[in-house]
Parts: C-alpha cells; sequence; structure tokens
C-alpha cells in the first residue's frame, strides 16, 4: 500500500490528502514496519511504550476523546484499513467492532486486548447504572465493568498480550518489543509500590470512592477502596430533588469524605452534594483514560489520580 511522509509533504498537500480521505501513516520512525491503529487513547500509550521506534501508531480514537460514545467515521474506517494490528479495549466498550471487522481485510489482526484480562462483574444494581449512563441499549456492557485499564496489575497483563502481537507480527524485532515491556514493566512495579505507599497515608475508614460513573471498579480492588456509587445521578438526565435527597443520604450514612469529579463527565450533581453535605469536592480524576497532554498516559493519569485521593481523603493535620 502506498504511503506518505507528513514531514515531507507541503502543507497543502497533506490537506487535499487529508479532504480525499487518505489517512497519514507516516508520523512515526521512517524505518517502521509495523502499523498500528488504536481505538483507545490508553492503549496508543502502550503501543508507544512497547514499540518504541519499530511501530508506527495512529490513534484512531484520539486523547480526550469519550470512549464511551465514539463511533467510527468513514475517516477512521479507512485508517483503519492501513493498519497491519488494530488495538481494541475489548470487554464490551467498543460496541462497534462488528462493523470494523466487516471492513477489515484479511491480513489484518484486530486484538481486544481486555479479553485475556480477568473480568470484574458488575453488582445488578451497577449495571442499571452503567446502562442508564450510556444512554440507551447498545452500550450496556453485558454485566462485566469494561475499565480494566484502571489497575496497574492489568495494565502488565496488557503489556504481555500486545508485546506478545507486535512479536508475532514483525518476529525480526521482537527483542526490541521484548526489552521495551520488561522496561516499562518495571516502571509500572515501582509505579504501584509508590501508589500503595501513598494510599498508606488514608485512613482505612477513610478510603471510598464517590463518583457519578463506575469507572473505579478494578482499581477499587487493588488497592482496596470501597465504591460509593451515587446512584440516580445520570450526567445526561436531570437529576430531581428526590434523586439529590438519596445521593445526599447515600454520602452521609456511608462517611463518605469526598466526592470525586472525572474528565468528561458534568459535575454538577456532585457539585451540589458537595456544598449540601460539606464533603470535600475533589480535584477531577481521569478514568476513562482520556486525559489530555500529560494526562494521555498511563502513567501520567494514574499518578495524578493518586495524588487527588490522597489531597482528597488524608485528614488536615
Ligand atoms: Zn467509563
Amino acid at each position: 500500500m502506498l504511503q506518505f511522509t507528513c514531514g515531507k509533504m507541503k502543507s497543502r498537500f497533506l490537506q487535499v490528502l487529508l479532504l480525499l480521505g487518505l489517512s497519514c501513516w507516516g508520523t512515526g520512525s521512517a524505518m517502521a514496519e509495523l502499523k498500528v491503529a488504536s481505538l483507545h487513547p490508553l492503549l496508543t500509550d502502550l503501543a508507544k511504550q512497547i514499540g518504541g521506534d519499530k511501530v508506527t501508531v495512529l490513534a484512531v480514537v484520539a486523547a480526550g476523546t469519550d470512549v464511551h460514545h465514539f463511533s467510527p467515521s468513514t475517516q477512521h474506517m479507512k485508517q483503519v484499513a492501513g493498519a497491519d494490528l488494530v488495538l481494541a479495549s475489548g470487554k464490551g466498550l467498543e460496541n462497534y467492532l462488528g462493523k470494523l471487522r466487516d471492513n477489515m481485510s484479511a491480513g489484518q489482526v484486530l486484538l481486544e486486548v481486555g479479553e485475556a484480562i480477568p473480568s470484574l462483574e458488575l453488582s445488578e444494581a451497577a449495571a442499571l447504572m452503567e446502562a442508564a449512563e450510556q444512554g440507551h441499549a447498545g452500550h450496556v456492557h453485558g454485566g462485566v465493568d469494561p475499565h480494566w485499564w484502571n489497575s496497574v496489575d492489568n495494565m502488565q497483563r496488557a503489556i504481555r498480550v500486545v508485546t506478545a502481537a507486535f512479536s508475532k507480527a514483525d518476529a525480526s524485532n521482537a527483542a526490541v518489543y521484548e526489552t521495551n515491556a520488561a522496561a516499562y514493566g518495571k516502571k509500572l512495579g515501582e509505579l504501584k509500590k509508590w501508589a500503595k505507599r501513598e494510599f498508606s497515608k488514608i485512613p482505612s475508614g477513610h478510603r471510598k470512592l464517590a463518583t457519578a460513573h463506575l469507572s473505579l471498579g478494578y482499581f477499587a480492588q487493588e488497592f482496596g477502596f470501597k465504591l460509593i456509587p451515587v446512584q440516580g445521578l445520570n450526567p445526561e438526565i436531570p437529576a430531581t430533588s428526590k434523586d439529590l435527597a438519596a445521593a445526599v443520604n447515600t454520602i452521609r450514612s456511608s462517611k463518605v469524605r469526598a466526592v470525586f469529579p472525572e474528565q468528561g463527565v458534568n459535575p454538577k450533581h456532585l457539585e451540589k452534594i458537595a456544598a449540601e453535605t460539606g464533603v470535600v469536592f475533589s480535584g477531577e480524576l481521569v478514568a476513562d483514560g482520556n486525559g489530555i497532554g500529560p494526562l494521555s498516559t498511563f502513567t501520567g493519569a494514574f499518578e495524578h489520580n493518586v495524588r487527588e485521593m490522597v489531597k482528597a481523603l488524608v485528614p488536615a493535620p
């Protein structure tokens, strides 16, 4: 397939190509052989960490995108068509994978990274909340929590899955992928140790995360937090005074210390609840891997979340 290198093109020519719907796969190393399309910002980061300069990674789902409501356009489909390997999050997050598969050619591989990671079942109530939050039935995740990326252990598993796929698709660079994966895995091991040290500052009775979007299940499981989903608060539907009263009751009866707004989720209900109950209104968490700038990487978002939680939940001296 004909490839173009962005840097060598006059900007006008590039604009014409983009208007014609041709994807630009030349932004990585000029020598990179393996072309990877990514359907989740944190998989874009992971592919770059493991691939280094041997892989060209195209973020089909760009940083800052709402990963629950993304739907591929014709342009996105054309971008995917240029890839050897397509990385998806899996666990039902991308409800468009069937459509994508139908458009892929025989040589292309679609890898649902989350399929190799143990699933956390949503409780019945939580599943209902997720369904309501998504707005329509097409986004119900079949009772499985799709947010596997909010766990260091799961990201370590994802490193192994993606490294194996890269090595299979491009055996000549397998040693490079293994070396990069080992270095990144070591970094994540240190990150987890740091997070545990930070969380040890929070009294165990304060380790409760109240959010309006049920996104931190894997995280809570790994680091010993209790999740307090603030029921009835769909950010897309105006909350009734009854809903808000119920949420205020939950916050009080659960002895919650803080409420946590999330990147990309309207914080107005949580603001009202914090004002009503006097609990801490935390800085925004990045829970869907949809941060931008320094928060667009796994380590950037994770460190940010740990710092915000510690700030909100460690008692004042
Ligand atoms: Zn989410």
